[in-house]
């Protein structure tokens, strides 16, 4: 993990606690004018000494960047991990990992994922000869079950997006492990700081940069991060081969949102916890998912692996989807949009919006379903508008 003082400026990173690494892991203050921001270094090109022989280990921005390593060791310190790689989109992190797998060779996957993940996997991962299967792995035992010669990986989300399932990620490494599997988590919900679960097993832990990391709206990202040395060497290799990597500038806007990370992911809870109670107790409202509630069936596995239960829930009103369409168009302080994870709270109808690539599959999401990521807004204005818009149904 990052304990290179060239690397954090400090001797031992790891003694440090999470707010402290966020701000400081990766980021040395620049020697040359004890600058204590990172800068954005758009060089494509590094100067040799000799043939063969870079001056300070970089050669060319696509193998390398500084802007780039400050991120990866910041955040793979935040996961917990030995290392990190940045890719230019989620989909493109999901999809470096992705190719661990070879035609024939078979992907164990949740019944509940975000419709790009699934999209990626059967449609584009499939036509390369890569076979797939949907499973309820709020019931473990089920990859025994589901598990051929073939079989390789398992790929969850918790929570999940749209359903806000939580899924037990120690049992479910135990079981895969047990089979000769890897397991990959989409820690996109909950970020490192409410959940790590390279701690808890996994071999991989997988992000949307573009939600709660970058946190502000405003950059496409992903992740990996692993201490996983086949999965690290495959990693390097797909980034520096394949290419999607992300900008200097957007390195550091990730960079800049993950010094802000804990204290926007505590507001978001907070704000979250209101917003709940407001729906749970709302007449139009018939079933608010949020693995906060105790009656939550995941709610017992969130207490254990999160630290809080995070910004994001999900609803269904009484009066069905046409209730649902209206009220998403009826907010003001909640835009009606896609993505999630950042300062500005959103609704949004994810069976037409995000999942609309799974309609017909094992995957596919009821028509009634609202979304809304929670932001950091004043916590009096969202409950106002909420209940405005759910006047409307
Ligand atoms: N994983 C989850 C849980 C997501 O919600 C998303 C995007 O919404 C992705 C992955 C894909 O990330 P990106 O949009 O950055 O490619």
């Amino acid at each position: 993990m990052g304990g290179d003082p060239l690397l954090s400026g400090f001797e031992n990173l790891d003694d440090y606690g999470f707010e402290t690494r966020a701000i400081r892991a990766g980021q040395p203050h620049d020697p040359r004018t004890g600058g204590v921001v990172t800068p954005i270094a758009l060089s494509t090109t590094f100067a040799q000494d000799a043939v063969g022989q870079p001056k300070f280990g970089y050669e060319y921005a696509r193998t390398g960047n500084p802007t780039r390593h400050a991120y990866e060791e910041c955040l793979a310190s935040l996961e917990g991990a030995q290392s990190g790689f940045a890719f230019a989109s989620g989909l493109a992190a999901e999809d470096a990992l992705l190719r661990l797998l070879g035609p024939g060779e078979r992907i164990l996957l949740g019944d509940d994922a975000y419709g790009g993940t699934f999209r990626l996997i059967s449609q584009i991962h499939g036509a390369a000869g890569v076979h797939h299967t949907a499973i309820d792995l709020t019931e473990p035992e089920t990859i025994r079950t589901a598990w051929t010669p073939e079989t390789r990986m398992v790929w969850l989300e918790t929570p999940t997006n749209p359903l806000l399932t939580v899924l037990d990620i120690e049992r479910i490494v135990a079981i895969t492990h047990d089979l000769g599997g890897t397991v990959v988590v989409d820690n996109t919900f909950a970020t490192p700081y409410l959940q790590q679960p390279i701690s808890l097993g996994a071999n991989a832990v997988v992000h949307s940069a573009t939600k709660y990391l970058g946190g502000h709206s405003d950059v496409v990202g992903g992740f990996v991060a692993t201490s996983d040395d086949r999965i690290a060497e495959h990693l390097g290799f797909v980034q520096n081969a394949v290419g999607a990597v992300p900008g200097p500038f957007d390195c550091y806007l990730v960079l800049r949102g993950l010094k802000t990370l804990a204290v926007r992911m505590d507001r978001h809870c907070a704000n979250t916890a209101a917003v709940v109670e407001a729906l749970v107790n709302h007449p139009r409202v018939d079933r608010v998912l949020y693995p906060g509630l105790e009656d939550h069936p995941g709610h017992e596995v969130a207490v254990r692996q999160m630290r809080n239960f995070g910004g994001m829930v999900s609803f269904q009103l009484t009066g069905g989807r046409e209730a649902a369409e209206k009220v998403a168009v009826s907010t003001e302080v909640f835009t009606l949009a896609e993505s999630l994870g950042a300062v500005e709270s959103l609704i949004e109808h994810p069976g037409v919006m995000t999942h609309a690539s799974v309609a017909g599959s094992a995957l596919e999401v009821p028509d009634d379903l609202i979304r809304i990521s929670v932001g950091i807004e004043s916590i009096e204005d969202l409950l106002a508008d909420l209940d405005r818009a759910l006047a409307t149904a």
